[in-house]
């Protein structure tokens, strides 16, 4: 029997629809664990600490990384965002699939030290939906939009490294997609 979980990383645009898709997950899988980063961004909306993420501020961000204390960290949009390693490393021994939901920077980041994680772009179906989804969000301003789209330009041109590509033109049908990857991560024989 396998004992240990997967390590699944999901990136894609902001608007990509990442951060639906994976709560989505929840409904079709069991001995799922998602990650809850560290950021030095301001909530947006009803966001709370702890749940969506743990807002710090740049000092407590960078004393965990002093301290050794975070998987991977990355500087996007000009914040700092992170993955507390402790919560990962002991829901993976404890048989859990841990999905992060994170930057290209940082999933090549965890490639490069654990080879064995999979990782999974998810893509909206074109730059003008992104640019929609972007604006019906209402939570940016329209400087930070252009930025995010020529940051999501940036990230899908590192596509190729990754395991799976899944375009998000349907919220469900992307949602089973990236289901039925995890499902099949979990039928590999590894080192059985
Ligand atoms: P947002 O501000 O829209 O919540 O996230 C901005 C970007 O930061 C997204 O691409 C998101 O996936 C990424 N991100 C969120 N948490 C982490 C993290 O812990 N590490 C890294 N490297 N990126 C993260």
């Amino acid at each position: 029997m396998k004992s240990k979980g997967n390590l699944i990383v999901i990136s894609g645009p902001s608007g990509s629809g990442k951060g639906t898709v994976c709560q989505g997950l929840f409904k079709e899988l069991d001995n799922l664990h998602l990650s809850i980063s560290a950021t030095t961004r301001k909530p947006r909306g009803n966001e709370q600490h702890g749940k969506d993420y743990y807002f710090l501020n740049r000092e407590q961000f960078e004393s965990l990384i002093a301290g050794d204390q975070l998987l991977e960290w990355a500087n996007v949009y000009g914040n700092y965002y992170g993955t507390p390693r402790q919560p990962v490393l002991e829901a993976i021994d404890g048989g859990l699939d841990v999905i992060l939901e994170i930057d290209v920077q940082g999933a090549l980041h965890v490639k490069s030290k654990y080879p064995n994680c999979v990782l999974i772009f998810l893509i909206p179906p074109s730059r003008a939906e992104l640019a929609n989804r972007l604006k019906n969000r209402g939570t940016d301003s329209n400087d930070a939009i252009e930025h995010r789209l020529q940051w999501a330009e940036s990230e899908i041109k590192k596509v190729r490294e990754y395991d799976y590509l899944v375009i998000n033109d349907d919220l469900a049908a992307a949602t089973r997609k990236v289901s039925a990857i995890i499902i099949a991560e979990r039928c590999r024989p590894g080192l059985f």
